[in-house]
């Protein structure tokens, strides 16, 4: 794999200054990866990234350094691409290094996954061997309950227990699908292939009208990435599966894309940024 090692030691001053003018703000909710503030305006948010990683459900737990940074970089990249193709996001703007502003939205408590490939939970649900590419896509859904360890659920789950309505469920899948083709083929670009990833979606009042709206984070954090020639995994499955050169394969994703950061602000997240 042709891994750049290229990591930076420095920080802007400006960057810091946003950091700590951040760290001021309410925390409305502190996730795995994530620490939402109160955002400048009614309905925003900002959304912090951490270097933080877990896997199998916490029980693995640890540090990517400057995962946030590049996570940060990545998403905001793909969110706004998708923008461009008229899929509505929470994403609004970067602010800097680790903050992006979102719109608020009432999260759907159900977690999304499409696949293309056979990897991770698939592969061992139907004893299956990893890289076999499926005949079409498949889209599962999860009940968003870390407590419960995210059990799969159908529509009759979502609708009978009310996360979302019939209608809901079908814009839903509708966009997951054209988010993955547009996704598939933007990686496909860069010489990986997306094997899966997950999506969460929110409600949005827009003009009086309820819309449903990508929200979360789009990274190697909720995508598996395989390079196209070797296969090497390009994803959080190095941090989960111990393969080592994790921080390298999220700079490599982010090298590939064209984004990764000009100061090389790779550091490690430190107390006053929290
Ligand atoms: P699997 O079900 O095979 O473990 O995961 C399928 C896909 O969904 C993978 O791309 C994985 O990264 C993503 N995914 C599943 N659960 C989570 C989660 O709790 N957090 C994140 N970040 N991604 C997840």
């Amino acid at each position: 794999m042709a891994i750049s090692a290229r990591c930076g030691v420095c920080f802007l001053r400006g960057t810091e200054m946003n950091f700590r003018i951040g760290h001021r703000r309410r925390r409305i909710f502190e996730g795995k990866a994530k620490v939402l503030f109160e955002g400048p305006e009614p309905g925003t948010l900002v959304q912090y990234f951490k270097d933080d990683a877990s896997a199998f459900n916490n029980q693995k737990r640890g540090t990517i350094v400057g995962k946030g940074v590049l996570n940060n970089r990545i998403s905001e990249y793909l969110m706004t691409k998708l923008g461009g193709i008229g899929v509505p996001t929470h994403f609004m703007r970067r602010l800097n290094m680790r903050e992006q502003l979102i719109r608020q939205v009432e999260i759907i408590p159900v977690e999304i996954v499409v696949r293309n490939i056979v990897a991770g939970s698939l592969a061992k649900r139907f004893g299956l061997p990893e890289g076999v590419v499926l005949p079409r896509s498949i889209v599962e859904f999860y009940y968003k309950k870390d407590e419960l360890g995210k059990p799969m659920v159908t529509d009759e789950h979502i609708t009978a227990f009310g996360w979302a309505s019939p209608q809901e469920i079908d814009e839903i899948m509708a966009l997951s699908l054209r988010i993955n083709d547009f996704l598939s083929g933007i990686f496909l670009g860069i010489g990986l292939k997306l094997v899966d990833f997950k999506l969460e979606f929110g409600r949005l009042w827009d003009n009086d009208e309820l819309r449903i709206v990508l929200a979360d984070e789009i990274s190697p954090d909720n995508c598996r990435l395989w390079d196209v020639k070797t296969n090497e995994k390009m994803d959080k499955d190095r941090f989960s599966c111990d393969l080592g050169r994790v921080e390298e394969a999220y700079q490599e994703v982010a090298r590939r894309l064209g984004i990764m950061p000009e100061v090389a602000a790779i550091t490690p997240e430190s107390e006053k940024d929290k």
